[in-house]
């Protein structure tokens, strides 16, 4: 294990991406991930026929066709990305829904009297998208994109409160921002959910809410065979618990829990450290469900079935309570739940005839609640006759989340809260939030800035820092053509 320059210990998008930079950079990388296929929160899996792949985690890359990590990449040359024409849609009561579609212009002709509203919100953003996306996906500690505060602080500052939603008319357009604002998982109103619900709105009508064709494993795929075609190895099966472990690697990058740093130091970080690692926050749990069915999801509100993801949470004023609530430990029998059909956009993932469906609930943190049926009955009340579509279904609660994947403590899929603090801190108060007091040590995950989502950014700016610190490299070039091998 010494004969590598640089150890990545966890090969999820964040573990990927930092592999991927240190191998170009022309050190000899190896990752080492505990579970026996790569990807973290990317991997697939045929859960009940052989021919129908389920996402087990993400399902929907607005983020990485956004992120300079991945555009350096060139994802969309080496995986086909698709995009439905409504990147989401959120059902609503009475057979009605808010839909977001691809285009603008139909987006506003579907909201009525709010349709100028939701233009003049979004245009603003959509002309500062590339800077948006440049300081949303930074660690928030340089000039990147800060073309875009202006439009993005007013905006944040009405909709991060509870006058946000009096700015429309109508209970869709208040639905279809607050759907956006709960992907944070955690109290809504707030600034960070505004944030978010912004940055995946306008994202919805700029580069969409694609799906990877075939599922999110093709991303990590692409990936791997980067880092192998840079002398990159990767061990699957290797639960690494003391860094001691790894050997004589310069630079060790972990895409774990900061929680977990103590544990795999052994005794060895300064007790100031391991204070500030004490107060870092886990926030609500995701519960899984998901299901094979024999038919497209039979939505009663027209166009919800031309839409990659349907969320389901009520109004806005309901989305807000509920997340409120969840966050505060309550569970309630109707959790914000977020649908996926993937044949919607990828028609080849229902080829045999049986189709998967996507879904999970936001749940109280450390939750042990089978989510599946809470998930069956929201489907279930927007598209009634779902249940007979059913031929298989697996329910996996937060508690078994965390068993799955050892960063999603207490079943949070964000590996850390998202509030205020968290938002800049992450893990802890430091400028360089990668850095810890180890020697060669580095955090990668989604625990540090910018945070959760498929978008390889904690990855590359941890090892963007490994690399000027231990080595005195620049940051190497990512793209097929600074391969020379076709990107592997
Ligand atoms: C249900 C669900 C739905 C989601 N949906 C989306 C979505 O649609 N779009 C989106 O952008 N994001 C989504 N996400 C979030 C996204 O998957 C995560 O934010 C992202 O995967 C975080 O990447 P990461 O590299 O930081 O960590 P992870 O992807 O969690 O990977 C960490 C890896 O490290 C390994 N590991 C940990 N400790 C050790 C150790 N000691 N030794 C060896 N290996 C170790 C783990 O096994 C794991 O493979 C979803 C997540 C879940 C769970």
């Amino acid at each position: 294990m010494s004969e590598v320059d640089a150890a990545v210990v966890g090969s999820g998008p964040n573990g990927l991406s930092a592999a991927v930079v240190l191998a170009r950079a022309g050190l000899r990388v190896a990752v080492y991930e505990a579970a026996d296929t790569i990807g973290g929160g990317l991997r697939g899996a045929a859960l009940f026929d052989s021919d129908v792949v389920h996402d087990i985690c993400s399902a929907v890359h607005p983020m990485a066709v956004a992120s300079p990590f991945f555009r350096e990449f060139g994802l969309a040359e080496r995986v086909d990305m698709l995009r439905p024409e409504i990147s989401y849609a959120h059902a609503l009561d009475g057979g009605r829904a808010a839909l977001a579609h691809h285009d603008l212009d139909a987006t506003c002709a579907g909201l009525g009297p709010d349709g100028p509203r939701w233009r003049r919100l979004m245009e603003p953003l959509l002309a500062r998208s590339a800077d948006m996306v440049e300081l949303l996906l930074s660690d928030l500690r340089g000039p990147s994109g800060l073309r875009a505060a202006p439009a993005l602080l007013s905006r944040v500052l009405l909709h991060g409160t509870r006058l946000g939603p009096r700015s429309f008319a109508g209970e869709e357009a208040r639905a279809l921002l607050a759907g956006t604002a709960a992907h944070l998982i955690g109290p809504l109103p707030s600034l960070p959910g505004a944030a978010v619900g912004l940055l995946l709105a306008q994202l919805a009508h700029g580069p969409g809410w694609p799906l990877p064709r075939g599922g999110s494993f093709r991303i990590a795929e692409a990936m791997a065979a980067d880092i192998r075609a840079h002398g990159g190895v990767l061990h699957t099966g290797r639960r690494i618990t003391d860094l001691r472990e790894l050997g004589g690697a310069r630079a060790v990058l972990l895409d774990t829990a900061p929680t977990a740093l103590p544990g795999l130091a052994g005794g060895r970080l300064p007790r100031g450290y391991v204070r500030g690692l004490g107060r870092y926050r886990y926030g609500p749990a995701a519960g899984k469900a998901d299901f094979l069915v024999s038919e497209p999801i039979p939505w009663s509100a027209p166009g919800v079935g031309r839409a990659g993801t349907v969320h389901i949470g009520g109004t806005a004023a309901e989305v807000f309570r509920q997340e409120t609530a969840n966050a505060r430990g309550e569970a309630g029998d109707r959790p914000f739940v977020l649908v996926v059909d993937p044949a919607v956009a990828d028609p080849g993932r229902a080829a045999s005839g049986r189709r998967p469906v996507w879904a999970y609930a936001h749940l109280p943190h450390g939750s042990a609640q089978d989510p599946l049926p809470l998930v069956r009955a929201a489907i279930e009340r927007h598209a009634p006759g779902f249940a007979e579509t059913v031929i298989a279904e697996r329910g996996l609660s937060g508690a078994a989340y965390a068993e799955y994947n050892p960063n999603y403590v207490g079943g949070d899929i964000s590996t850390g809260a998202i509030d205020l603090r968290q938002s800049v801190f992450r893990p802890v108060a430091q400028w360089d939030p990668y850095r810890t007091p180890l020697p060669g040590v580095y955090l990668c995950s989604a625990a540090t800035p910018p945070g959760p989502g498929v978008h390889g950014m904690c990855g590359l700016l941890a090892a963007r820092s490994a690399l000027r610190r231990e080595f005195g490299l620049p940051l190497p070039a990512l793209g097929r053509a600074a391969a020379g091998v076709g990107g592997g």
